[in-house]
């Protein structure tokens, strides 16, 4: 005897309803299998890139070199905020965050040294640039300095430094001008002077720093993301930093580096891409002890 079953009123045999269920499943799997693949990062919105259009095509490319250690908050406000500023310029960039991942001091001019040399090949020019120092005026222009480097974040208007030859901050140099001057010193660990050095450096080989004439003034050209007590700045000095780091130096420089890279990371802020390049520094403790300068002893406890 065949059993029958029961289908919306019908009465069907139990093998004409399997075949019925198999042919149906082999026709689904048919139609799902014509379907175009999506995987899910296509299904996510498409991060907002800088546009290589017929008004960038041309033009030569920017690499942001973003000497970086931990600043995770600044970096949260900086990459959108720069993605805006220079797509208005259509320059054609992309930002590469250089982290410092050994145990010494930080040294910003050797991180920005490292950025050189890992964008060089494919990028025309270079912004040296403070995660912290956020450009406000459109008239700012991020364009190829093909003169001689531009110093964005000039004494006239950076909120903190007013000294005439102040080039920190942001400082835009092409290629052969960076590498004319040797790139900057590896001397510098902690705070302070390293930009005063290469001042010197763009002095000698006879460049002229070009900045840019705006109406705006210290106080509204540029937000400075920086609480003195939250991002104290670590200005020790220990061994003979203060005399060495005071003199012109004429050996280290982008030829001598010592660092090894210990990862590059795509990564994507607010669907905004950029790239993190792990740099473990290394020091030579006999021609620079204080990139660790040695705890001031704890006062004793006296009851
Ligand atoms: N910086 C960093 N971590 C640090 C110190 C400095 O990432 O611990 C980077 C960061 O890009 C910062 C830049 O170096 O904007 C300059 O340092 P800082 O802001 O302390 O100098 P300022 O110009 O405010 O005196
Ligand atoms: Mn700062």
């Amino acid at each position: 005897m065949y059993k029958t079953i029961n289908v919306m009123g019908y009465r069907i045999s139990a093998s004409k309803c399997l075949t019925i269920c198999l042919g149906l499943t082999f026709i689904m799997g048919c139609f799902l299998a014509s379907l175009p693949i999506q995987n899910e990062r296509e299904a996510l919105p498409k991060p907002i890139r800088h546009h290589i259009s017929s008004r960038t095509l041309n033009k030569k490319r920017l690499a942001i070199i973003v000497p970086f250690r931990d600043r995770f908050e600044e970096l949260l406000e900086f990459v959108p905020h720069m993605y805006k500023f220079l797509n208005k310029q259509n320059i054609p960039f992309h930002i590469f965050v250089v982290q410092q991942t050994d145990n010494n001091r930080f040294n910003r001019a050797s991180l920005i040294n490292v950025g050189f040399l890992f964008t060089e090949r494919d990028y025309e020019y270079i912004a040296m640039h403070d995660v912290d120092l956020l450009p406000l005026n459109d008239n700012l222009k991020y364009d190829y300095p093909d003169i001689g480097p531009v110093h964005i974040s000039s004494p006239q208007t950076h909120p903190k430094y007013h000294y005439e030859t102040f080039i920190g901050g942001i400082l835009l140099i092409n290629r052969e001008q960076f590498k004319l001057v040797k790139g900057m010193s590896n001397n510098y660990w902690g705070w302070g002077l390293e930009d005063d050095e290469f001042y010197v450096r763009l002095r000698e080989a006879g460049l002229k720093v070009i900045r840019q004439n705006v109406t705006t003034g210290t106080q509204n050209t540029f937000k400075h993301v920086h609480d003195k007590t939250y991002r104290k700045r670590d200005m020790r000095k220990c061994f003979n930093q203060r005399e060495v780091t005071r003199r012109r130096d004429r050996v280290t420089g982008l030829h001598d580096v010592a660092y090894t890279l210990q990862g590059t990371h795509s990564v994507t802020i607010e669907g905004l891409p950029l790239t993190v390049l792990g740099v473990k520094l290394l020091c030579d403790h006999s021609v620079t002890p204080w990139c660790q300068c040695p705890e001031p002893p704890k006062p004793k406890k006296t009851r």
